[in-house]
């Protein structure tokens, strides 16, 4: 049986990062699991983590803040000896017209959309070199190639994400660390349960598929960049979006 791999997944209380958390698990993967302000939700994945039999711990941290990254960093070697996959998966959205968007807003979700990927990748690659090994994988969005009325700061962000992930292959890909970024459309979450059927009639018609994806699309995405078989793959950007942008 092949060594047991550790995995951080930040964001991994709810939604697409506690998919990502279980289906790593299920892959003889222990799991830090990183999170901040919803600490019952995190505590939920972590339960559903040690019911699958891996090991998992809870980390409280705000992915934008770089000295706390390198705290939670340092400890999560501390406490399981290594990292082999980061995931990059938490990030927010605080959506306004441009000409409505206040600095705060740009602020917010760059720091913690791109600014965190930074914090992540900057703390753990010195440990993934000195194992010469590492698999990252950040949650980019298709919003991110091609833009949308209302979100700038966020596409903006998951451009960033593209720009990072193609830098990071290419100054790490000797080191035998891989960096590539999972670009979703939309996927069904708490988020798109909220809209309309109205308006979720008018997002099938974007799609060719003709249905929103699910979070297990992204995580079974996720589960492949960081395999084996996809031990010659880096600086690509896996579009999971059902032919929404093609
Ligand atoms: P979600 O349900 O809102 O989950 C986001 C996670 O990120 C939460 O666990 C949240 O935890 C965590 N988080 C937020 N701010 C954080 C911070 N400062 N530090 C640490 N953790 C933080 O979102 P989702 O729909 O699962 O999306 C996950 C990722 O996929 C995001 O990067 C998103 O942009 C991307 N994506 C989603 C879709 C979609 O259709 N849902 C499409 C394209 C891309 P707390 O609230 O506890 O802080």
């Amino acid at each position: 049986m092949a060594e047991k791999r550790i995995a951080l997944v930040t964001g991994a209380g709810r939604g697409i990062g506690a998919e990502i958390a279980l289906t790593l698990a299920a892959e003889n993967t222990d799991i830090a699991v990183v999170d901040y302000s919803d600490q019952a939700a995190a505590q939920a994945t972590l339960d559903a983590l040690t019911a699958a039999g891996v090991t998992a711990r809870y980390y409280r941290c705000d992915v934008s803040d770089f000295t706390a990254t390198k705290n939670v960093v340092d400890q999560i070697v501390k406490d399981f000896g290594k990292i082999d996959i980061l995931v990059n998966n938490a990030g927010i959205t605080a959506d306004n017209l441009l000409l409505r968007m206040e600095e705060a807003e740009w602020d917010r979700v760059l720091s913690i959309n791109l600014k965190g990927c930074f914090n992540m990748i900057k703390h753990v690659t010195p440990y993934m070199m000195r194992k010469r090994y590492g698999r990252i994988v950040s949650i980019s969005s298709v919003v991110g190639l091609m833009g949308n009325a209302g979100q700038a700061n966020y596409a903006a962000s998951k451009a960033g994400i593209i720009g990072l992930t193609k830098t990071v292959a290419k100054e790490f890909g000797a080191r035998n660390i891989t960096a590539n970024a999972v670009a979703p459309g939309f996927i069904k979450t708490a988020m798109t349960d909220a809209l309309t059927e109205e308006q979720k009639q008018a997002m099938y018609k974007l799609i060719p598929l003709g249905k929103l994806g699910e979070t297990k699309d992204i995580a079974n995405a996720v589960k492949f960049l960081v395999s084996e078989d996809a031990r010659y793959i880096t600086g690509v950007v896996l579009k999971v979006d059902g032919g929404m942008y093609i």
